[in-house]
């Protein structure tokens, strides 16, 4: 069996898979990221190659259709509504799932020739708050960290990140390294006790949206105590007075921390030299995320950890490709290369470079803000890519029904039947994972390939293909005249070197004469530059930014805060990793963890039913009575949808509750009440 060198599609590891058409799935012992290690999702991915349940061909209204006909339905829709209503009257919502090519074309369309920034992307809700965060601090959406730091570090702080079940492979290699360096020590700050608990030397349990006040206070005691780098604060960092001033004022205890524990992390991270602090979506999705990203990259820029080997702030994606999408600006609030959209000259650039006919001036709407504008009636023709918002996004009611307010909707997908598919005019069949070929980027900046090893089923088409042929109806063929997805990588190169002029981060010429079809991952710049080992940033002075930030007010208690995420072995609304039973059989229903002193005022023994009561919806859900919640939380995992189980898919229940920077949604804190279920 020929086996194909190729890039897992789950997580933001981005493991490399050797993959034959038979179903053997291998770790690829010569990929950076995880060395021939795979992890439960990744193992199984063999099982989820079948055709069951997949879109063959084009649907027009319910029908079956040839490809002419529904790409001229979606090219005449988007053009008339275009005509009629301008350009903003229009919206792609696309995916981290799809690959850097995909992403491209997308965003070019519609900032570049249809003139508007109405693209927004699923990865708003995995790491936005981050890179507003970055933007804020360095300049650029740099992210410093690799792989490698892990396992250099004296001290990993990991934040808001169930590592273990979100990110196993960067698990399993710090766990390698820990039993190598018995020396290094492991934090995990979140106010759940996971998996990842189980690895770090201390669980700081504090409360929910605690860490403002702990990094506050971290940063505080490193002022107090003489640890701050003050020639380095001197000579590539504005901003710290006022930052520390701030800091001082705030009560490292509103964390949820005992003075003992403070005392013990603080004294910890002041005396270790190589410290790294990995974080995701507990920072990131959270009303104040992209605070809570600058309180953690202040105490890093303060004493100079960061730009050197096992040192730094790493915030680690959730999605396969979010870090490729946000190279290429397929976000509302990104032109392209890492550029703004609100800066004339990068307009100019971009512009010029596309040889467009417009580009836009403004901003466009972020996720939430983008079906607001469906159901507003703003949207009149809406393009959704490869991701189910009807139920994953917040208020997923109110979203189905926004995307039912839009005159015109097209969806494409890999799957016949979704929620979202199911409110669309046009469906459009595109290649899945094994079927298309493409390029990812990884957490740790990495460009990988994904290949082809198995035959496009039925009519099904890559997404790249799809949306150049539409542009191509709607005028523009020349600009989308693209044979293969080696020609979009290419000028997605080419672009990153015609920008560069600016000075910016995204410097890609280390694939300017690569060959794509043997292209190894490869991080940019370059495998062994480090970003900001000069102390250079990108800020017109050159320097980083310290920003004062302010912990929110201390939450109320008369609802439950309910937590979202991810279990061990499924995968975001389980359209793929759905498919295999091992996987189903980890965790095989929704369920809420609940303490068992909550569960006792509620009457709610183990296996009972619980109905959780939101806002906008509500859910009933099976009882996991643990203590690994604290009084007073809740979680339940976000993976069923409303067709996999019509009373305990979860995003129904929260508000659309977005962090006022980035617009990415708070899934960390949606304010419940619970009752013991009680059928009728
Ligand atoms: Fe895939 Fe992530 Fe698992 Fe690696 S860690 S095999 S990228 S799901």
């Amino acid at each position: 069996m020929t086996l194909t060198r190729t890039t897992c599609p789950y997580c933001g590891v981005g493991c490399g898979i050797l993959a034959g058409a038979d179903g053997t799935i291998k770790g690829d012992t010569e990929h950076p990221a995880n060395f021939g290690r795979l992890c439960s999702k990744g193992t199984a991915l063999g099982e989820t190659l079948d055709l069951q349940g997949r879109l063959l061909a084009p649907q027009v209204n319910g029908c079956d259709a040839n490809w002419t006909d529904a790409l001229d339905a979606v090219a005449q829709a988007f053009s008339t509504a275009i005509r009629d209503h301008g350009p903003d009257s229009v919206a792609f919502y696309v995916s981290g799932q799809l690959l850097t090519e995909d992403y491209y074309v997308a965003n070019k369309l519609m900032k570049g020739f249809i003139g508007s920034a109405n693209i927004d992307t699923n990865s708003r809700l995995c790491m936005a708050s981050s890179v507003a965060g970055h933007k804020r601090a360095f300049g650029t959406d740099t992210v410093p960290g690799t792989y490698d730091d892990l396992e250099h570090a004296e001290l990993i702080v990991l934040v808001g990140s169930n590592l273990a079940w979100c990110h196993p492979v960067l698990h399993q290699r710090i766990a390698a390294a820990k039993a190598l360096r018995p020396d290094m020590r492991v934090i995990n700050i979140d106010p759940r006790k996971t998996a990842t608990s189980a690895l770090a030397d201390t669980h700081l349990r504090i409360v929910p949206d605690g860490d403002i006040a702990l990094f506050n206070g971290l940063l505080s005691h490193l002022a107090q105590n003489g640890a701050l780098n003050e020639r380095y604060l001197r000579d590539h960092v504005s901003g710290a007075a006022p930052t520390i001033a701030q800091a001082q004022q705030g009560n490292p205890r509103d964390s949820g921390l005992s003075q003992a524990e403070l005392l013990e992390f603080f004294n910890l991270w002041s005396r270790t030299e190589k410290v790294v602090t990995v974080y995701s979506q507990g920072v990131n999705q959270s009303e104040c995320g992209t605070d809570k990203v600058n309180a953690i990259l202040n105490c890093h820029l303060a004493t100079g950890r960061i730009g050197k080997p096992g040192c730094g702030p790493f915030s680690v994606t959730g999605q396969p490709n979010a870090m490729g999408g946000r190279e290429v600006g397929g976000m509302a609030n990104m032109l392209a290369n890492h550029l703004d959209i609100e800066n004339p000259e990068h307009r100019e650039a971009v512009q010029t470079f596309w040889n467009s006919p417009t580009i836009p001036t403004h901003q466009g709407l972020k996720a939430v803000d983008l079906f607001k504008g469906c159901a507003d009636g703003k949207i009149k023709a809406l393009w959704i890519m490869s991701t189910n918002p009807a139920v994953s996004l917040p208020d997923a009611d109110g979203v189905a029904k926004a995307i039912s307010n839009v005159p015109f909707v097209a969806v494409s997908d890999i799957m016949a039947r979704t929620d979202t598919g199911d409110l669309a005019d046009v469906l459009l069949p595109a290649t899945g994972w094994g079927e298309k070929d493409g390029t990812v980027t990884n957490s740790e900046r990495r460009i990988s390939r994904q290949r082809a090893f198995l035959p496009a089923p039925g009519e099904a088409r890559p997404d790249w293909q799809i949306i150049c042929e539409v542009a191509a109806r709607m005028g523009w063929k020349d600009a989308f005249n693209f044979a293969t997805p080696a020609d979009v990588f290419a000028e997605y190169i080419a672009s990153a070197a015609a920008t560069m002029t600016f000075g910016r981060d995204l410097d890609l010429s280390i694939f300017a004469d690569a060959d794509y079809a043997k292209l190894v991952p490869t991080q940019w710049p370059r495998n062994d530059m480090r970003f900001f080992a000069d102390g250079k940033f990108y800020h017109p002075d050159g320097k980083a930014r310290m920003l004062p930030i302010s912990a929110p007010a201390p939450r109320t208690k008369d609802v439950f805060t309910l937590n979202t995420g991810r279990n061990r072995d499924q995968w975001h609304t389980m359209t793929r990793s759905g498919k295999a039973p091992r996987l189903g059989a980890h965790l095989a229903e929704p369920y809420v963890e609940i303490h068992p002193k909550d569960a006792a005022d509620l009457s709610v023994s183990p296996d009972d039913l619980v109905e959780l009561l939101g806002p906008n919806g509500k859910s009933v859900v099976r009882a996991l009575i643990t203590e690994r919640t604290a009084k007073g939380q809740l979680f339940t995992p976000m993976h069923w949808t409303r067709q996999q189980s019509s009373a305990g898919w979860v995003n129904a229940l929260a508000a659309p509750v977005v962090d006022p920077v980035s617009g990415q949604p708070a899934s960390k804190t949606n304010k419940v009440t619970a009752r013991k279920f009680a059928a009728t």
